[in-house]
């Protein structure tokens, strides 16, 4: 199989790590790719859906799967479908389940999904007036793809006043910001479930812990995430089977009844409360860096899966009855301003873990830093502490300049 591979990060490092021990896959592309992709396969540079598209009929590929959404949303899927290419990923219908917010939240209020109560709103006046009437913290989130930065918790009504209209007026997300999706808060502590669909059926995989905030202890701004952790040390059973009835159940059947049918991968981004367990968003792709730690654990060939849920067959996923840990390693500043082409050092003395690359590239004999998250070191363990431990001392021996990671990642 020809396969090409969309995407550049850790996530798309994990995933082509798992299809090249593969021996029915003869050749791997990745647009962008990085370091890691590009010592088991070619990276090309190609970004516009129809340069892919010609791309993938002239090398003939077999398969194409694409890690980030925007390709999704622009519609990769129904161009790639026009010519015959089997893409693993919703057409952009379905990804619009990730790519609006205002039409997720239209999805999980229609087939009764367990949600953050929320009104979305497309007038400035309206959101202006409604948010008087709120209690705080409020979340505001702009319903188009702001790049992970379009959801803001406010305070203060102040906050909140700002928000809008650096949403809706200056437009700081472009149309991104146009129609608000705004909500109650919600207190708990999040997981992700990342689901495979065969077009019919989801087949859950375990829940991850994913670590958003820069700081350790939780502090500081959000980012695309600094570490992952699996299973998730804090979902239980009774939070899996209230995620079942009220999230997981409904949600296949809302895709039924809407005809969104889709091979690929559907992401629940999960709040845990007292109250239960609220479904935060969709993703309609795999989630970085939780897909770094599955991969890790996951025991089924990777292909099959894929292959059979192209196919439309039922899938039996299982996983090492063992954890996982991902420590993201960054670029100083990170996630604000950040400088980048720092030579990386000391990738020789890993000897526990698996080092993937994410925004790092090779030049020349050298591997330097080309992206906010540059590493990803994941290790497996009987416990916790185990995997933490291969993780954190494989760490140690790798540098580039003002590189910066949570110390935190893993320890319960
Ligand atoms: P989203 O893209 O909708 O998942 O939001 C990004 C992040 O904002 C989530 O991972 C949460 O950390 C936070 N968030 C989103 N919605 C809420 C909410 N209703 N209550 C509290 N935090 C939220």
């Amino acid at each position: 199989m020809r396969i090409l591979i969309i995407g550049e990060g850790g996530r798309e490092s994990a995933l082509a790590t798992k299809l090249h021990k593969d021996s029915r896959v003869t050749k791997m592309f990745f647009a962008n790719g990085n370091a890691t992709t590009d010592a088991i396969g070619k990276n090309v540079h190609l970004s516009e859906i129809k340069e892919l598209r010609d791309f993938a009929i002239k090398e003939k590929i077999d398969l194409t799967i694409v890690g980030p959404e925007a390709p999704l949303v622009a519609g990769l899927k129904d161009e790639f479908k026009k010519h015959d290419l089997k893409v693993f990923g919703p057409n952009q219908k379905v990804a619009s389940l990730e790519g609006s917010k205002a039409f997720s939240k239209k999805f999980m209020q229609t087939y009764d999904i367990k949600t953050a109560k929320a009104v979305i709103f497309d007038a400035y006046n309206e959101a202006k007036e409604y948010i008087q009437t709120q209690e705080y913290p409020l979340v505001i989130k702009a319903s188009g793809l702001a790049g992970g930065k379009g959801v803001v918790i406010c305070d203060t009504l102040e906050e909140a006043e700002a928000t809008i209209h650096d949403f809706m007026i200056r437009r700081i997300y472009g149309d991104a910001g146009i129609r608000l999706v705004i909500e109650e808060y919600l207190q708990g502590f999040e997981a992700s479930i990342i689901a495979f669909s065969n077009g019919e059926q989801l087949f859950p995989c375990i829940p991850v812990k994913d670590y958003k905030k820069a700081g350790d202890g939780d502090k500081g701004p959000n980012t695309g995430g600094m570490g992952s952790v699996a299973p998730s040390p804090e979902f239980t059973k009774e939070h899996y089977a209230d995620f079942e009835q009220h999230i997981l159940e409904p949600t296949i059947t809302g895709l039924k009844a809407e005809g969104f049918s889709f091979k690929g991968i559907i992401f629940f981004g999960l709040m845990v409360t007292k109250k239960g367990t609220y479904l935060l968003e969709y993703n309609m792709r795999f989630g970085d860096p939780e897909t770094q730690v599955l991969m890790a654990l996951m025991e089924n060939n990777l292909l099959d899966v894929i292959n059979d849920c192209m196919n439309g067959k039922e899938v039996q996923l299982t996983f090492k009855d063992e954890k996982a840990v991902c420590l993201v390693m960054c670029s100083g500043g990170y996630p604000r301003n950040i400088e980048i082409g720092f030579e990386i050092v000391g990738e020789d003395k890993v000897k526990h873990s698996q080092l993937l690359h994410a925004g790092a590239i090779r030049r020349g004999d050298k591997v330097v830093s080309n992206g906010g998250r540059v590493l990803n070191i994941v290790a497996t363990g009987e416990t916790y502490e185990d995997a933490r431990k291969k993780v954190y001392e494989d760490a140690s021996h790798v540098h580039f300049d003002y590189s910066f990671y949570r110390e935190d990642i893993g320890k319960f």
